[in-house]
């Protein structure tokens, strides 16, 4: 359906999403004959005994079937139109379809919440001289109108004021506008107040005449860009105001007080060229300038290549164009180093956008998008929401990464899948980077010279760090019973002596509780699925079980090993914590740094932990998944990896390639300086395929045998994922809709000619969450052709009616993990 249709007459309705302190949702009005409406604009509504602002979603040729017509209220005016692009409600509509979500579902992952209930309907006067012969014709009601805006030295009033003067004040604006002499239009009620803060600016840099501890001053200020807030040079260069002053004096600043944006802007941060790029860049950019329309590449570079530069050179002809740019990082803990890149290049074009942002924050930020000037947003994957005009390029940087999938609230929507949409309707190239590309860009992407580019070598040539691997089955046969084998211990100790820094990663996600041999390496496998047994135990059950969570096989947990009968059979699982503690029990003298989502929950916590880190307040960085992302450090040359095994057994079709990504991710955080790094990776299977790929950086190989693996079982890029998620309290009620959904499906299947296959019911990996039990279905549609499913096949309402109100229903569709 063509939202963007422009109706003027006959009966039509519109579907308007009303967000007002009452409620928020989606009603329909009818539309009078003389008004025209498209997808996007502002109008005014009743809703109770209200007026209200409601945005236009789509125009309606009929009414909906519920309703009855004769009760459907009118829409009673246009505030303002084009509040969006018409594009942008296509977009959202193909996301609520194609994840199986409602519209206003969709709506409230992408708007940010009070979009209209700040704004303020005001009304001005668009022309002041008007001749006596035009007011005549004029009704009695709108010339009063006009007489009072005219009266305003501004010619400009709020709607509510002159609806209190006027009692027919609705009438007299609508003839009013028809004259296209006034207009209506929205401002934000809480004008957004500018937070004026002292900067000071770098006027000239003096020959002489002033003292060494001047200059150092001037130094600072030309090196972070020539601006800076007055706090924060202070602190800088530990100097007082009238130091300033004093050089204020002699026109060598200027100290002003400048706006603050509510947004994450500072001034701060070294002005920055681009780079003369090295051949590989080159080349990439050069193909990537010359991309035309709607077209997704993949610049696959190492860690450490330049891919960042390669970005910033392609976003800066976009701008020179009048467009804008959107780039999408995978977690806020990325951003702080990324946008202060961003930052650096192209100033207060930048615009930070993700959920950490405050109510007031999102609000400004989407009404500075929509003035429409040309920027570069950088957020997280709610940003690809943003609603830009005349978008001319979409990045996703580390695309390979799951942080772009939304877990929950519904829709379960994936980044880069909606990115592809948004650059598919604005007719734009997109840039898929990774030093590790995801199968699904990688099977899609690497076969055409065109659509792959490839950054192969790290910028100055310096070598990628030689992975060291490390038996711990022989660490125990050693006698070596801590968690930190020799190699890494011998590192730990030189790091400090060194005066280099190091991270240490712990491979924990989640639970991690697969089941294996310390002495074998020997993991419990299903005999039927393939996947690690997982480790169940609850008070009500007198043993430990071990089950598969994708068929539902369990068996008693042995003893011992199965294998080789050694007493150490146990399930994995270390956090942070005792790492922590066993790191202070045995390098006493190493200043650590804890880097995980404990010690980054507050806001600018990622930040001052990386800028404490960088500024070397401590030797050893120790975290989880969040070191692995985009830090680019130079002092850092070693990186320890605690067990890889927990990652590589996660019970889950995609966990060796997660494992690869992560660890290959996690082993470019060193010898990214002048200094060669180097990796240690401690496993209890050292020859496993995955492990022994990516010590040897073996990419290409590990990739092709992993996507020859998914075609055989039509996992994922070959076939398509669709999990069913339900949860109830009661364990046997949720199993036994479980069941009935299942058999639904299953019936529609065996109807159907479509190749698909159904799997489960089974409980989820964790059974039970918040005294939740949790099972799913999982259909699995092979080979993934169709990217709406026929509703005869997965016939959701009648699914969702099958469902006593008790228990939670929810679809995932293109699920990234199956826990
Ligand atoms: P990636 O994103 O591929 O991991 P980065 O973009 O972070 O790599 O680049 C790694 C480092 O190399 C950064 O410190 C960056 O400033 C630097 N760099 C990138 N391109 C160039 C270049 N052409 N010349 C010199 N230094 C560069
Ligand atoms: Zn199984
Ligand atoms: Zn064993």
């Amino acid at each position: 359906m063509n939202t963007s249709l422009t109706l003027g007459s006959g009966d039509r309705w519109v579907e308007a999403l009303v967000d007002c302190p009452a409620a928020q949702g989606l009603f329909t009005y009818s539309l009078p004959p003389d008004l025209t409406v498209q997808a996007g604009d502002i109008l005014c509504v009743n809703f109770g005994a209200a007026q209200v602002g409601a945005i236009a979603i789509r125009v309606l040729v009929q009414p909906p079937p519920d309703l009855d017509p004769g009760k459907i209220r009118p829409v009673l005016d246009l505030i303002s139109p084009g509040f969006f692009p018409a594009e942008y409600w296509s977009l959202l509509e193909r996301v609520a379809t194609y994840y199986h979500t409602s519209l206003i579902q969709a709506i409230r992952v992408a708007l940010p919440p009070g979009l209209l209930q700040r704004s303020q309907r005001r009304i001005r006067l668009l022309r002041r001289e008007l001749s006596p012969a035009e007011i005549t014709q004029l009704s009695p009601i709108a010339h009063k109108l006009l007489q009072l805006l005219q009266g305003n030295q501004s010619g400009d009033y709020a709607w509510k004021y002159l609806q209190q003067k006027l009692k027919n004040a609705p009438r007299g604006l609508r003839e009013l506008t028809q004259t296209g002499w006034v207009e209506s239009y929205l401002q934000p009620v809480t004008p957004v107040k500018p937070k004026l803060q002292q900067a000071v600016t770098l006027l000239t840099l003096p020959k002489q005449e002033i003292s060494d501890r001047q200059r150092e001053i001037l130094e600072t200020l030309k090196h972070r860009g020539g601006e800076v807030w007055l706090q924060d040079l202070l602190q800088a260069c530990h100097t007082s105001v009238s130091t300033l002053r004093t050089l204020e004096k002699k026109g060598c600043v200027a100290i002003a007080a400048k706006q603050r944006l509510r947004l994450e802007t500072g001034v701060e941060g070294l002005a920055d060229q681009p780079r003369s790029l090295t051949p590989a860049q080159q080349q990439a950019l050069a193909q990537i300038n010359q991309l035309t329309g709607f077209q997704p590449v993949l610049l696959h570079g190492v860690t450490g290549s330049g891919k960042t530069e390669v970005y910033l050179q392609a976003i800066a002809p976009i701008l020179a164009q009048q467009k804008s740019a959107l780039v999408l990082v995978p977690e806020i803990g990325l951003t702080p180093q990324l946008t202060d890149r961003f930052r650096a290049r192209f100033g207060d074009q930048v615009c930070v956008y993700h959920s950490a942002l405050s109510e007031g924050e999102r609000y400004d930020t989407w009404r500075q998008l929509l003035d429409g000037t040309p920027q570069v947003i950088i957020g997280t994957r709610s940003a690809v929401f943003a609603p830009l005009r005349d978008l001319g390029l979409i990045i996703l940087d580390e695309e390979h990464d799951t942080g772009f999938k939304q877990d929950q609230p519904a829709p379960c929507y994936h980044a880069r899948t909606v990115a592809r949409w948004r650059a598919e309707l604005a007719n734009c190239p997109m840039i898929l980077g990774s030093a590790t590309p995801s199968l699904e860009s990688w099977a899609s992407l690497r076969a055409a010279a065109a659509t792959y580019l490839s950054l192969p070598d790290r910028i100055h040539a310096q070598p990628l760090p030689p992975i060291s691997v490390v038996d711990m089955r022989e660490e125990l046969n050693q006698g070596n019973r801590s968690m930190f084998s020799r190699p890494l211990r011998t590192a730990l100790e030189e790091l400090a002596a060194q005066k280099q820094q190091g991270i240490l990663f712990i491979p924990r996600r989640g639970h991690s509780t697969f089941v294996s041999c310390r002495s074998c390496g020997y993991v419990a496998e299903c005999p039927h699925c393939s996947v690690s047994l997982t480790y169940h135990f609850t008070p009500e059950t007198p043993y430990p079980r071990l089950r598969c969570h994708y068929c539902n096989y369990t068996r008693p947990h042995p003893p011992t090993c199965p294998e080789c009968e050694s007493p150490y059979f146990k399930y994995f699982g270390s956090g942070t914590q005792r790492v922590m503690e066993a790191l202070r029990e045995e390098f006493p003298h190493l200043r650590l740094l804890r880097f995980d989502s404990d010690t980054t929950r507050t806001k600018g916590a990622h930040r001052q932990l990386l800028d404490q880190f960088a500024h070397g307040e401590a030797d050893l960085m120790v975290g989880t998944q969040m070191l692995t992302k985009g830090i680019d450090l130079p002092q850092v040359t070693l990186v320890g990896v605690l067990s890889a095994d927990s990652l590589l057994n996660m019970p889950d079709y995609r966990a060796s390639e997660r494992t690869f990504q992560t660890l290959t991710q996690v082993a470019g955080r060193a010898g990214r300086g002048s200094q060669p790094g180097q990796v240690i990776l401690q496993t209890y299977t050292p020859d496993h395929r995955v492990i022994r790929a990516v010590a040897q950086y073996q990419f290409e190989e590990f990739l092709s045998t992993e996507l020859q693996q998914r075609a055989e079982l039509h996992y994922p890029p070959y076939g398509q994922l669709i999990l069913l998620r339900l949860s109830g309290l009661d364990c046997d009620r949720t199993e036994a809709t479980a069941k009935l959904l299942a058999e639904l499906l299953q019936v529609r299947l065996s109807q159907s000619e479509a190749a698909a296959e159904l799997l489960g019911p089974s409980p989820a990996n964790i059974l039970r969450v918040a005294q939740h039990y949790r099972w799913q279905v999982l259909l699995k549609l092979l080979p993934r052709d169709q990217s709406d499913l026929p509703s005869f096949l997965l016939p959701v309402e009648e699914l969702r009616s099958l469902c006593p109100s008790s228990i939670r229903f929810s679809i995932d569709v293109d699920p990234l993990t199956l826990l």
